[in-house]
């Protein structure tokens, strides 16, 4: 008999997490009014709020800690974590920063300037928010395909390359680079292939543009080359890794993702002028160039995290366990973002609450129910968060309504993934009885999500 999959580490410190009653859980979402952002951690029984900051250090990276080098200029760990950059990806320069978005910030104030133009695939909220804030457009070049959920391709993360060379055209002479977020998040998590990033890579130079890679989930991205891509079966992760960032001329990175620390980022470039513009403002946004926004033993742990996570079992046991919670709501029938990504499930809410109108936010009604069902907090990704459009104040019903449910790295045991699915199961079962939503009682003129407090619909 062929044996069945199982991790490929074992667990050597444990966190307790406490289950709720529904009472006592009615209670407290009441008092988060509807929005789990608002909810203490300690009442919730299962997180999967974010993959984000949230994983689970190993062995070798506490032992990392311990060694810090917390010299001000200069530190061994510095150089720990760069020549661990250097060799995983050949980018000789780079700065650390506190997070992917202080990377962004960083590197942004020298490249991105007012009227320009940055192509890509779906960029990310912060990304998109550190263009635009610069009077800068974020262009969204990712394909079609994308956007019909139960169309299963195996990079659904890519960008068209007909639109980016239509991009290039039309905006030649005012494009400081073209950005590729690997794997693509908003997309849901979907990787971009090596043919992509080929692609990317030879219009750049026809078109003499220099190519960016938001890269926080490069390693899942790598191992979906491996296993799905022509002709990588046979290489190693870290094979795959070098060969994707060959493509690019620099990369931004959230470490809180596949470096599985719970805060850290950096910029990594081959490009001198972008190091050299990019070092003042580290200096006076995050700190000096050896520490950026970092301890030393924090860029130690990174280091190492980054090294481990670009090994084929490391990333094998993380995304079988996201397709095992797939496989599972295969089985009880309930609609998905297809195929599975790499580090979420998006729930595709109006299948599932059928009886919800979109007017009371089905997808937020979803995380309310799967929270008191289960004392499982997932959040929204759908029209809460697709804010008001800001010329007529409406809310943006348009686009896809998800429950993100993110995985963390390293920490819940496919225990926990029975538990989701079962939950969801109930829910989906009482379906027709959940004929209301939720209204919006109050809310922020932007970035509403984080902050808003609805109430039961009448
Ligand atoms: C998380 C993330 C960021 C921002 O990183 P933070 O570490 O949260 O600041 C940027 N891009 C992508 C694709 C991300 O997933």
């Amino acid at each position: 008999m062929e044996l069945p999959f199982a991790e490929s580490w074992k667990i050597k410190m444990i966190e307790p997490i406490r289950k709720s009653t529904r009472q006592e859980r009615e209670q407290w979402i009441k008092e988060a009014h509807y929005n789990t952002f608002q909810l203490a951690a300690d009442k919730v029984y299962i997180d999967l709020i974010t993959d984000s900051g949230t994983g689970s250090m190993s062995q070798a990276q506490w032992a990392g800690m311990m060694m810090g080098d917390e010299s001000y200029a200069g530190a061994s760990s510095f150089f720990n974590l760069k020549n661990m950059i250097a060799k995983l990806t050949g980018f000789e320069y780079v700065i650390p920063t506190h997070q992917g978005r202080a990377a962004e910030n960083v590197l942004f104030s020298y490249l991105v300037k007012e009227g320009n133009v940055c192509p890509g695939n779906s960029h990310f909220d912060t990304t998109k928010g550190h263009i635009e804030s610069r009077k800068a457009i974020a262009l969204d070049c990712t394909i079609d395909e994308a956007k019909d959920t139960q169309l299963e391709i195996p990079f659904k993360g890519n960008v068209d390359p007909i639109k980016l060379e239509q991009a290039l055209k039309d905006h030649k002479g005012n494009i400081p680079f073209i950005i590729i977020t690997i794997t693509n998040n908003t997309a849901g998590g979907q990787p971009v292939s090596m043919k992509n990033l080929r692609e990317v890579s030879a219009l750049s130079k026809k078109y003499d543009v220099p190519v960016l890679f938001d890269s926080a989930r490069f390693a899942e991205n790598a191992y979906f080359i491996k296993t799905r891509e022509e002709g990588y079966a046979n290489k190693t992760i870290k094979e795959i890794v070098k060969e994707m960032f060959s493509y690019a001329d620099g990369m931004t990175m959230s470490a809180k993702k596949d470096a599985i620390v719970n805060m850290g980022g950096f910029i990594a470039t081959r490009k001198q002028d972008w190091f050299d513009g990019a070092k003042n403002f580290c200096i006076i946004m995050e700190g000096y160039l050896t520490y950026g926004g970092m301890n030393g033993r924090d860029m130690n742990a990174l280091a190492i995290g980054l090294d481990e996570n670009t090994e084929f079992e490391m990333l094998e046991t993380r995304i079988k366990q996201v397709e095992y919670l797939a496989m599972k709501l295969d089985e009880y029938g309930v609609a998905y973002q297809r195929p599975a990504g790499g580090h979420a499930i998006f729930v595709d809410a109006a299948k599932v609450l059928t009886h919800v109108p979109k007017e009371q936010f089905p997808a937020q009604t979803l995380t309310v129910e799967l929270y008191l069902e289960a004392g499982i907090r997932g959040c929204e990704i759908g029209y809460i968060l697709a804010d008001r459009d800001p010329i007529t104040r409406e809310n943006r019903f348009g686009g896809l309504d998800f429950l993100r449910l993110a995985i963390p790295r390293r920490v819940y045991t496919n225990n926990h993934m029975d538990v989701i699915a079962a939950a969801l199961k109930n829910v989906k079962d009482r379906a027709e009885q959940i004929t209301k939503g939720y209204t919006i009682e109050w809310e922020a003129p932007l970035m509403r999500h984080f902050t808003v407090k609805l109430e039961k619909a009448k």
